[in-house]
């Protein structure tokens, strides 16, 4: 593809330049860095191990193109995320493949990744003939009052590997319509999903510098991002504890910083629940695109009188799940995305054994195609409230069930994690579904629904360490990349004093 002058060929996959001021370019002297197929290990594509100095041309880039980009009119911008969205139709098939051989996430879930992109990049386009502000009475007269939005400047979108194209696409939409340029830093594991992301756009062809795009590793890119004096804002989606470095780094200087972390998410069974209901909800929960979503289910809370029965039925129906190829449309679970994602998962699934009972799975998956790729068996512990397994992130297929007494213990136990993103109940009383709402803390909650399913017009977002207050998604991504500027009109043509001379 468009790999500028200076492209080291080292190999017969496919390279990948950095995408800086309209151009794909590789910096003299740069490094490499493969992608993998974690289904198989075969690479995915080549990439450019950009340094700081690349980094602060990416930064340099979006500085210059950022006057032209914020006055050209919202509705105006619009048009160029109207035809992204037309070409991630186009290409929609293509690019959920390339999410599936990249991630591992079965080929339905690739192809919603990019449907989730789709989605979001239509709503923002509308969202440039809104981009509300408020009118609001002055306390004088012939005043007129009114709050109007206005970019940021240049900002920072780092993102993580498991939504590769619907999550680049949340912030990247986002911040374009608000007349933001952007520098966008991939997940490196799945800088293959992000160079097609930014080849949607080019096609689409946004003005050169609007978006640009550093690949390369996190403690050498991200930093030297988010560092940068002239980068206003950084939107980042990970860890807790890259996003608590993050944090540090930007208020260090002062700039907006944007966390989306983890989560420890519990789905709550109550003994009047629709059994077979809250069964199918656990499945695609805990086990769908490999308990590797940030809303994934990875707390069973199960009351007393259903304990027994859903347990059983669980065990029961993932004798049946189907783990293997992620491009067979009769794979239930892929792989994990890569082996750094599985040493984790495994380390866990040890740490489980010690600490609780395992009911089922808790191994690596070997034989024929499982010896190529990282698959890790769906697993279920049965544990007390409190074990590591039970409070910690795993981000992998691994299930915690806890047996709780009545609805209080229930609420309880749920909210006792340091995270706060995503909860379910499951409960035909429909007073307790409402006391639910109230009582668990999460900043997402389902009603007989599993805990994940996020609609991108709704916010999205968690509270405790899955965040630091702010929403992604819905109107909420509006206010993450503008800035609110209030304006008072005086067109009484004297001098009025506000507090002072109303009385
Ligand atoms: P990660 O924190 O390892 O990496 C996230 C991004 O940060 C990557 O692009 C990485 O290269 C970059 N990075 C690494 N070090 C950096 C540094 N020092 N400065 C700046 N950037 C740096 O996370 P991951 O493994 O890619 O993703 C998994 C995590 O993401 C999980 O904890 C999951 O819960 C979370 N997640 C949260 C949400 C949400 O919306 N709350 C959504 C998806 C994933």
């Amino acid at each position: 593809m468009r790999a500028g002058e200076g492209s080291i060929v080292s190999s017969s996959v496919e390279e990948y330049g950095l995408f800086v001021n309209g151009k794909w370019v590789v910096p003299p002297g740069a490094g490499r860095f493969e992608t993998i197929n974690p289904t198989n290990r075969e690479p995915v594509g080549s990439f450019v191990a950009a340094r700081a100095a690349d980094v602060t041309a990416a930064v340099e880039a979006a500085h210059k193109a950022f006057p032209a980009w914020r006055d050209l009119p919202a509705p105006r911008r619009g048009q160029f995320l109207r035809s992204a969205a037309r070409i991630l139709k186009e290409r929609k098939a293509e690019i959920g493949r390339i999410v599936t051989r990249e991630m591992g996430k079965v080929l339905p879930e690739g192809l919603g990744d990019v449907q989730e992109a789709i989605d979001f990049v239509e709503y923002m386009d509308g969202e440039g003939r809104r981009l509300l502000g408020e009118t609001v009475p002055s306390e004088l007269t012939s005043k007129f009052c009114l709050t109007v939005r206005q970019p940021k400047g240049v900002v920072a979108c780092i993102t993580p590997w498991n939504f590769p194209t619907a999550i680049p696409n949340w912030k990247i939409a986002a911040a374009l319509i608000s007349g933001n340029t952007v520098v966008f830093k991939p997940a490196s594991n799945t800088a293959r999903c992000a160079a097609e992301v930014v080849k949607v756009y080019e096609d689409a062809g946004l003005p050169p510098g609007v978006l640009n795009l550093v690949t390369g590793a996190g403690g050498t890119v991200g930093t030297a991002l988010v560092e940068d004096p002239r980068v206003r804002a950084v939107s980042f989606t990970g860890g807790v504890e890259t996003g608590r470095d993050v944090y540090v780094r930007g208020a260090q200087r002062l700039k907006m910083v944007h966390l989306e972390l983890g989560g420890k998410n519990p789905q709550i069974v109550m003994d009047d629940a629709n059994l077979p209901l809250a069964l199918e909800g656990i499945l695609f929960g805990a086990f769908g695109t490999s308990g590797q979503r940030c809303t994934a289910t990875s707390r069973l809370i199960l009351q007393a009188g259903i304990y027994d029965r859903f347990l059983e039925m669980l065990v029961r129906r993932l004798e049946t799940f189907r783990v293997g190829d992620p491009l067979d449309p009769a794979t239930d679970m892929g792989p994990v995305a890569s082996a750094d994602q599985e040493r984790k998962i495994l380390e866990y699934i040890e740490i489980g054994r010690r600490e609780a009972r395992l009911v089922r799975g808790g191994e690596k998956l070997t034989g024929g195609l499982y010896d190529r790729g990282f698959f890790v068996a769906p697993t279920i512990f049965e544990t007390r409230h409190g074990t590591r397994i039970s409070k910690e992130e795993i981000f992998g297929p691994v299930l915690s069930v806890i047996k709780v007494a009545d609805y209080a213990e229930a609420v309880r136990v749920a909210n006792d994690v340091d995270y706060g993103l995503s909860s379910s109940i499951y409960t035909r009383d429909v007073s307790r579904a409402f006391r639910a709402i109230e009582d668990l803390e999460a900043g997402i909650t389902y009603i007989n629904a599993p805990t994940i399913g996020a609609e991108i017009q709704l916010p999205f977002g968690g509270i405790k360490n899955t965040g630091n207050g702010g929403r992604e998604a819905g109107t909420a991504a509006i206010e993450e990349f503008t800035e609110v500027k209030t304006v008072f009109v005086d067109y009484s043509d004297k001098l009025q004093k506000a507090q002072i001379d109303t009385a």
